[in-house]
């Protein structure tokens, strides 16, 4: 019987310094050898409780991966092939920041079992890196690509648009050498004001906006057409691909697949029984740390998602991507038939398609995916 498939992510949540939009489980800092060890150790209780699988990735995100030596990287890797067993080529991916430049790192890192890196680029217009907070300049950005992708073929750039004052040429360029720099992927975020950050409360002390909401539908749309027509998948709302070259780990999400979240705040999805359940592990490395040395009673929070909890979370996930959901799936989870009136309504406006048992959003409807979820769940 073939072994049902699981993701495995893996959270460092220390960052050089916290950027001003952020709002992540993230704690200033660099080392925590004794967060490491937990972590192995934690992987052991996933072993026994998922059984055999076939894994689909494992993704070191944070916080900045990039600040754990690669031995320590190396010994996590090593774990999970010795617990679960790992196919050759499986994507082993690690989010990694610009400052970290350093040739001798990314090769130790290759050889450490990473054949993925995101790095964290954002801009390279050094106003609007420094706007954004983060400790490198254009050049370094561009650096670290050079030195990226003389060691790793598969790697991405993130990138982060919306922020006040960007204009289409500021964007125009940020995606011209990003473009020059051959990434296999593009990962972008619109900027937004998240709750809790920096900027949420200098805007509330009246300093002027960080983001520009008007101008954001017209720089995606600028993102949408330049990238695609420069031979890009746009197989995510927010991510662009070269043929062959999908971000794995992040599929598991969009498609519903089972993942383990290691590391202080990760969450996690596992089937069990028929069931789906949601994990959360302590978000303060101390509480995590004790929390997994002390495993009576279970550490995690936990929280038996309903049937309609799950076919939510399938259909807002699995209508991000391009391949979109299986009707019957969610009909199946959700316990009964869609609607034919929200659902032929949202057809003639031209912001899903359906054909046989595929619902997709159309590039219409892509940037509208909260409005036709709502439909679809009323
Ligand atoms: S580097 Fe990334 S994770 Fe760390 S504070 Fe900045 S945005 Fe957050």
């Amino acid at each position: 019987m073939a072994k049902s498939p699981l993701a495995i992510y893996i959270h460092w949540p220390y960052c050089a310094r916290i950027c001003p939009y952020c709002d992540f489980n993230v704690y200033k800092g660099t080392r925590n050898d004794a967060l490491v060890s937990a972590i192995d150790q934690d992987l052991t209780y996933w072993r026994e409780r998922t059984g055999t699988r076939e894994i689909i990735s494992i993704h070191f995100g944070g916080g900045t991966p990039s600040l754990l030596p690669a031995a320590h990287i190396g010994r996590l890797v090593d774990k999970v092939d010795k617990l679960w067993g790992l196919a050759a080529g499986t994507e082993v991916g690690l989010e990694a920041n610009p400052a970290d430049t350093r040739r001798d790192y990314w090769k130790a890192i290759r050889s450490s079992g990473v054949n993925r890196i995101s790095l964290g680029v954002q801009s390279f217009n050094d106003g609007a890196l420094k706007f954004l907070g983060r400790d490198h300049d254009g050049a370094q950005a561009i650096a670290a690509a050079g030195d990226i992708a003389s060691i790793f073929s598969n790697f991405s750039l993130d990138l982060i648009f919306g922020w006040a004052g960007q204009s289409a040429n500021d964007w125009s360029q940020d995606l011209k050498i990003a473009l020059s720099l051959k990434p296999a992927h593009l990962s972008t975020y619109q900027l937004t004001i998240e709750p809790g950050t920096a900027f949420e409360r200098a805007e509330a002390r009246g300093n002027e906006k960080a983001v520009h909401a008007d101008q954001s539908a017209d720089l995606y749309d600028q993102l949408r057409r330049r990238l695609t027509s420069s031979g890009f998948e746009h197989y995510e709302i927010s991510n662009f691909a070269q043929r062959g070259h999908r971000s794995r780990h992040n599929l598991a999400y969009w498609q519903g697949h089972d993942y383990i979240g290691v590391g202080p705040g990760a969450h996690g999805r596992v089937t069990s029984g028929g069931q789906r359940i949601a994990t959360t592990a302590k978000a303060r490395p101390g509480n995590y740390i004790s929390s997994v040395q002390d495993q009576e009673p279970d550490p995690r929070d936990q929280e038996l998602l309903s049937g309609e909890d799950w076919a939510a979370e399938y259909l807002m996930m699995g209508m991000r991507i391009q391949d979109g959901i299986s009707i019957a799936r969610f009909e199946e989870l959700v316990g009964h038939s869609i609607p034919a009136a929200p659902l032929n309504d949202l057809i003639a406006a031209d912001l899903i398609q359906k054909t046989k048992d595929k619902m997709t959003a159309t590039e219409t409807g892509r940037p509208l995916l909260d409005h036709i979820i709502r439909k679809l769940l009323t």
